[in-house]
């Protein structure tokens, strides 16, 4: 059962569409040295679905939340991997017998997923555990069942072992956040006891400069390098870092997975032995729990914007809150809505459906007409002293924010009399007004994808999951 992935390329900055299988394979691959015998692979190929499957948003993950549209990032917010051409750059001729022999260990671990009490595990692994693998309170004091320590004989061998890692200046940067004076080549940096006491003329070439112990002209660096000019300058562009001994010893040692499968050892033996207590079962088996399992909403789809005799929008907002009520949903919700066709539904009705449904909200949905033509823009009300509302506009308030161009007008207390009738949690969002062209034109948008409606699903969703225990 491959799906697909929406991934977040962090170079180009755009979304794409890659295959479960393939994202596997270019997970595990980018983690794992090639040179590893296959069930090692297979353990990595394992771990990659398990992670996969933790995010998918279709099945319930939990995305990734700096680019809320994908399902993860492909830096190391959510996990750098190479891609296919970057990949097959390194692998040079060997790329499509290599291509394979992943493929096909991706097949033959088909759909398995590592799982715990019927949830997928955090995926951790380490390079070489230097003897032992950690109890998870012992690096990030939070106790994970599965996370013990195991004795790991196979990589002790390995414990003097340097490991090499080579990260681009770029992806350190943004990794850290932070920006560093290196990426200007012109005045390309000293770098203490490699290049030195440099000397250039006015016109900003190079005179004199000191590498290493001897103090070179220009001229002569140009000639022994091949470089084109005197007016050079330098900047790192990977930085190799060197370590010895090991990461933090959580979870998989790969050096130790790598010789169990020497010693015959099958993928899943290894995956047991470094996860204590764990299955292994397949994504069809796995009934992901959703984020709004057991909720219960009840949306108002308001009448309209009542302007001399007429009314305006009341079916723009019957289908925005079908949407929404399709969104909420597929994540587990229970929605209600208050009406379902272009009937006019009065104040009494309402209240009788939101006695009978019970809902932990009630969340009204209106838009305005006036004679002004110039009055724009959100507000949404709660009533006085309602937290919970009060957080739920916030967190629909700020959602608006990101997916529209609506202007924002805040989340405000009001008095209105369906917050007395209505004797649940209960919120009324004024989108905006259908008698200004700037807010009609985003309110009538049904065709593009981070619409209005996806604006509300979001801050619903993120209500939910600010607001309720942390998940594993
Ligand atoms: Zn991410
Ligand atoms: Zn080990």
């Amino acid at each position: 059962m491959t799906r697909p992935i929406k991934i977040y390329d962090n170079e180009k900055k755009h979304i794409f569409n890659l295959d479960s299988d393939e994202a596997s394979a270019l997970i595990a691959i980018s983690n794992m040295p090639y040179s590893f015998p296959d069930e090692a692979l297979k353990v990595q190929i394992i771990l990659a679905r398990t992670f996969l499957a933790k995010r998918i948003k279709s099945l319930g993950g939990e995305g990734c939340a700096l680019h809320t549209e994908a399902d993860i990032c492909n830096s190391s917010h959510c996990m750098s991997f190479l891609n296919k051409n970057k990949l097959f750059n390194q692998w040079g001729e060997e790329s499509s017998s290599r291509w394979k022999r992943i493929c096909s260990l991706v097949s033959e671990t088909k759909d398995k997923i590592a799982v715990f009490d019927g949830k997928p595990i955090l995926p951790v692994f380490n390079k070489a555990c230097g003897g032992s693998t950690e109890n998870s309170e012992n690096i990030n004091d939070v106790t994970i069942t599965y996370l013990r320590k195991t004795f790991c004989d196979y990589c002790k061998c390995n414990s003097e072992d340097i490991v090499t890692l080579d990260i681009d200046m770029e992806e350190i940067e943004t990794a850290l956040n932070t920006k560093t004076a290196l990426s200007n080549w012109q005045n390309g940096p000293e770098i203490k006891g490699f290049f030195e006491n440099i000397e250039r003329d006015e016109e900003g070439r190079i005179k004199t400069i000191k590498i290493g112990n001897t103090i070179y002209k220009g001229k002569e660096i140009i000639e022994k390098l091949g470089i084109c000019s005197t007016k050079f300058g330098w900047k790192p562009k990977v930085i190799t870092f060197e370590s010895k001994g090991f990461g933090d010893g959580l979870g998989m040692c790969q050096y130790g997975a790598k010789i169990m499968a020497i010693e015959k050892k099958t993928a899943e033996d290894i995956l047991k032995y470094f996860y204590t207590g764990i299955d292994i079962i397949t994504l069809k088996k796995y009934e992901p729990s959703k984020i709004l399992d057991g909720r219960r909403i009840l949306l108002d789809p308001g009448n309209g914007a009542k302007y001399e005799d007429d009314y305006f929008g009341r079916n723009m907002i019957l289908k925005l809150c079908f949407k929404i009520k399709e969104e909420l949903s597929s994540l587990g919700a229970k929605v209600f809505m208050t009406r379902d066709t272009n009937d006019f539904c009065a104040m009494k009705d309402k209240v009788m459906i939101a006695d009978e449904i019970n809902p932990e909200f009630y969340i009204s949905i209106n838009c305005n007409y006036e004679k002004n033509s110039n009055l724009s823009g959100t507000g949404i009300f709660h009533f006085r002293g309602d937290i919970k509302s009060h957080l739920m506009a916030e967190s629909i308030m700020t959602a608006l924010g990101s997916y529209t161009n609506l202007i924002q007008k805040g989340v405000k207390i009001a008095e209105l009399s369906v917050f007395k009738e209505i004797k649940v949690n209960a919120l009324l969002i004024e989108l905006g007004y259908l008698s200004n062209e700037h807010d009609k034109k985003i309110l009538e948008d049904t065709k593009s994808k981070t619409g209005v409606s996806e604006a509300i699903s979001e801050g619903i969703k993120k209500y939910y999951r600010n607001n309720s225990p942390q998940k594993q």
